[in-house]
């Protein structure tokens, strides 16, 4: 298994926000972690890439388990956090060099960061502050950012929220072409975005898991529609 999550359970103050959560994604698979608002899929996202700890529970990464302080798992990891923080002052390549420098890469890190930059499509921006750019492109620089130790895992949160149609499709087109070889796990609202590109499907509601299968299985529990199945199990 690529991520494993075992009776994963956290608080926030009296504010349940994980409640004894499990599921696992194995290589290679791109699965969509879907719920309303307020869900929990950040906090789980969190404590998958290790910023956060769980109260108690166990996971694992690619059988590593993770958690604050473990850089070895970190590697194997990338990650764009909800609401894509960047620093607007910085320019596409300084930054994209600064986070190749947290990876200690040495020796690798020019080839990196002139590789990421044309897997990600930022060669004609790259020379530009990332607070000059369209939301479209300042998404690739955050794909740009995960992709950029070339992790086996991505963890994607709300990675086309805020994006227009057109930038929506090619975003999702990159996550499609990247997930080729890596497992992802991504959080979305949209559902035609999880149609299109997820063969897995984990629902989560108040901070407990409601549903986990293929994307047919799941579709399948309200009929044919993964719409019609998120509406009757969360009632959004
Ligand atoms: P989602 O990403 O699905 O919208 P979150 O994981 O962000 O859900 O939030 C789950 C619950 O935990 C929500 O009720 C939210 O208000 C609460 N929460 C999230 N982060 C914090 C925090 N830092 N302090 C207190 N409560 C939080
Ligand atoms: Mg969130």
């Amino acid at each position: 298994m690529s991520i494993s999550v075992s009776h994963v359970t956290k608080s926030y103050g009296a504010q349940k926000a994980l409640d004894d959560v499990s599921f696992s994604i194995s290589k290679g698979e791109i699965a969509a972690f879907i719920g309303p608002n307020g869900a929990g899929k950040s906090t789980m996202m969190r404590i998958i890439t290790g910023f956060l700890a769980p109260d108690t529970g166990e996971v694992t990464v690619c059988g590593l388990p993770t958690g604050p302080g473990m850089t070895e798992v970190r590697r194997l990891i990338g990650y764009l956090p909800e609401n894509n923080p960047l620093y607007a002052d910085m320019y596409v390549r300084e930054y994209l060099g600064y986070v190749a420098d947290i990876y200690k890469m040495g020796r690798k890190r020019r080839e990196a960061v002139k590789s990421v930059i044309e897997r990600t499509g930022l060669a004609p921006e790259q020379n530009k502050k990332i607070g000059a750019l369209s939301k479209g492109f300042r998404q690739r620089v955050g794909l740009a950012q995960a992709l950029i130790h070339d992790p086996q895992v991505l963890i994607l949160d709300e990675a086309t929220t805020g994006l227009d149609p057109n930038q929506i499709i090619e975003i999702r087109n990159l996550i499609s072409e990247v997930g080729t070889e890596r497992t992802v796990m991504l959080s979305t609202h949209i559902m035609q975005e999880v149609e299109a590109i997820c063969s897995k499907v984990i629902i989560i509601d108040y901070g407990r898991i409601v549903a986990d299968g293929s994307l047919a299985e799941i579709s399948a529990i309200a009929g044919s529609s993964l719409e019609d199945t998120f509406r009757q199990l969360t009632g959004k």
